[in-house]
């Protein structure tokens, strides 16, 4: 199956894009050949938003995937009860994310980026989801709440440029150092592995959907902060005023 080019590594701000549909799965997940629709990976969660015809039939998309058997292959899974009749191998759409989805997810991807540099332990689970984020970190110290909040705030105050640049994977590999999460591995067979930079406050290799500058964040707090097991504490974020 051919894979799909995703539009979204190399600009999350995209909102929209034309595609054409290769297939229509027995279960209704509907494949193109390009897609600004991030899916479901590396903690975050897929984006919803709808396929659009030029004569203004639509399909809502309710989340999406990676193919369970066919690496590289987007999947869109379309909301309940959506009428795909019209769908087909070659029919022209307009793909389009709910954006103010996507705009939460990439503030809270990139919050918990800052949120890795303020507590440098290994990360051992990741969620990110358009209502909160949370990260477990792999130690037994205490973490303070107030403390997070304000390093969050001042990293988010200093306006860092955030950019993502490609290397290969014999160059990860040289600098096994890079990776800080011991449960979400980089995605890896492409040849090239893509890293974030906060610059002056983080890197690592990371596929997922990121705001530009650290301002874009905006206002966001340690709503929680839980010892989920001897070893893993677990810090919950949210934005401020809901
Ligand atoms: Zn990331």
């Amino acid at each position: 199956m051919q894979t799909t080019e995703e539009l979204f590594r190399d600009d999350a701000t995209l909102a929209e894009c034309d595609a054409t549909v290769l297939a229509v799965e027995t279960d209704g997940g509907i494949v193109l050949d390009r897609t600004v629709f991030y899916p479901q990976g590396g903690g975050q969660a897929g984006d919803a938003g709808a396929l659009i015809a030029a004569d203004g039939r639509r399909v809502a998309i309710a989340d999406t995937r990676k193919h369970p058997e066919h690496p590289g292959v987007v999947v869109h899974r379309p909301a309940e009860g959506a009428d795909l009749s019209w769908l087909a191998p070659g029919t022209a759409v307009r793909a389009a994310i709910d954006v103010a989805r996507r705009q939460a997810h990439r503030r809270f991807h990139s919050a918990t980026h800052l949120l890795c540099a303020l507590v440098p332990q290994p990360v051992d689970g990741c969620s990110i989801t358009a209502g909160y984020a949370r990260l477990d970190f792999h130690m037994t110290e205490p973490l303070d709440k107030d403390a997070l909040t304000a390093g969050l705030a001042r990293l988010v105050a200093e306006a860092r440029p955030v950019r993502t640049r490609w290397i290969s994977e014999d160059e990860l590999d040289a600098n096994p150092q890079l990776v800080r999460s011991m449960s979400v591995q980089p995605p890896r067979g492409h040849g090239r592995v893509r890293l974030v930079e906060i610059e002056g406050v983080d890197l690592q290799p990371c596929g997922g959907t990121h705001v530009g500058n650290t301002a874009e964040i905006g206002a966001v707090v340690v709503t929680k902060i839980e010892k989920k097991s001897a070893r893993t504490r677990r810090v919950v974020l949210g934005f401020a005023g809901g």
